[in-house]
């Protein structure tokens, strides 16, 4: 069994404070600080441009993504960190469109996160080759599944609801009818076993900031199925991805593997930041991490519908269909979650309704969840989001 109580102490938790917003933004690995200070002073500040290969920053963002690659179930070689999700996604999607050439159906759902739909948009306008994205409810994707699709692109994990869409079923069904598909890990991975080759999957995306705990701006990953990385062409050509970077030839042509998914300069300062929250994850069981959610989630649930009539849960009961976070609707959801902050309770609060909470046994236990119900009944009983300070928006909820 993972030793908890030892994950916990390895992070940098402020005193009074119950962070349940960990699928936003992981907390601070306390490693992570001398480590990238380390790295300043060794690797920058005294091998300056050497360090490029002195201290091997150049194959950092494979050497780091094979690390992650074990927490998604990806065999040595077949991750890359780099860029931000968006555009990752976007790389992805850009690939798979050039694999089908024949098809013109983009499928998603409406509880995809808006970015990787946006993404989506953008790249139909540039393609200009009749592409269309159709999306469907999440429960209707089965039956949208045909021959005239291309690519099935998802997000595993709702990002309000929590919903668990059923990745193996999903990818076999879509690849019965030759569909290639996109899976977005951004609430997957650290928060639950995922097995992108187990499952087959052709291409997986995912954030390191959320629950692998790189910190804001933490470089993305994109995974492609070894089956089908030589046949990629990158859609963004970076000098990075070329098979010979340091040749300066006028001319793209792609990197073996994976490697071809770079792009420009990777941030080593992220990376080595992700580096040291890794190592955490080095002593974590997965399995472990999932069955400790699940025991808090459910009694936060169990917690919170006891005591507050007024929310309404908006994520799964039925844990198998949930990923590490719940989810209650509240008209007022947005000054209950700033009341909620006020006391040292941090959620997050998703429009138009949805007051969120994350659920990280890394450095969460039962007992923090049982405070922060406490806190929860004495804000809705006591109406104590009602007051005109927590009804006025800021720019990030
Ligand atoms: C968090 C999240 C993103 C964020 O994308 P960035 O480019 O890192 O800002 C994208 N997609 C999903 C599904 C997410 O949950």
């Amino acid at each position: 069994m993972t030793d908890f109580a030892k994950t916990k102490s390895l992070f940098h938790l402020p005193a009074g404070l119950l962070y349940l917003d960990g699928n936003s933004l992981g907390p601070l690995p306390r490693a992570a600080a001398d480590r990238v200070g380390a790295m300043m002073q060794q690797e920058w500040g005294d091998l300056l441009v050497t360090a490029w290969t002195r201290a091997d920053w150049i194959n950092q963002p494979s050497r780091v993504g094979n690390r992650v690659g074990k927490l998604i179930g990806a065999p040595a070689g077949s991750v890359v960190m780099g860029d931000t999700l968006s555009i990752k996604l976007y790389q992805a999607l850009a690939s798979a469109l050039e694999m089908s050439a024949e098809r013109k159906i983009i499928l998603s759902d409406s509880g995809n996160f808006p970015t990787d739909l946006y993404m989506a948009q953008g790249l139909i306008k540039s393609l200009d080759r009749g592409y269309e994205l159709q999306l469907c409810e999440p429960e209707e994707i089965e039956n949208r599944l045909s021959a005239e699709v291309a690519v099935l692109m998802l997000t595993e994990v709702d990002y309000r609801s929590g919903r668990l869409h059923d990745m193996r079923s999903l990818t076999e069904k879509a690849h019965e009818d030759g569909i290639l598909t996109i899976w977005d890990l951004a609430h997957s991975a650290g928060a639950l076993p995922v097995r992108v080759a187990d499952c087959d999957v052709d291409f997986a995306v995912g954030c390191s900031y959320k629950y692998l705990n790189s910190g804001p701006g933490g470089p993305a990953f994109i995974y492609v199925a070894p089956r089908l990385v030589e046949q990629v062409q990158p859609a963004l050509c970076g000098w990075l991805g070329h098979q010979a970077p340091f040749d300066f030839g006028l001319d793209y042509r792609p990197a073996a593997g994976i490697e071809r998914m770079r792009i420009g300069t990777p941030p080593i300062l992220q990376l080595t930041a992700l580096e040291a929250s890794l190592d955490i994850w080095d002593m974590v069981d997965i399995e472990d991490v999932r069955a400790v959610s699940i025991e808090l989630s459910s009694l936060f649930i169990e917690l919170v519908e006891a005591s507050c009539p007024e929310l309404e849960l908006a994520s799964p009961r039925d844990e198998r269909r949930r990923g590490s976070q719940v989810s209650f609707r509240f008209e007022h959801g947005y000054a209950a979650m700033r009341a909620l902050i006020n006391r040292g309770l941090i959620g997050d609060f998703r429009a138009p309704d949805i007051m969120r909470f994350g659920f990280t046994p890394l450095y969460l236990e039962a007992g923090e969840v049982r405070k922060a119900a406490l806190i929860i009944e004495d804000v809705m009983s006591n109406r104590l989001w009602d007051r005109p300070r927590y009804h006025e928006h800021s720019p990030v909820t």
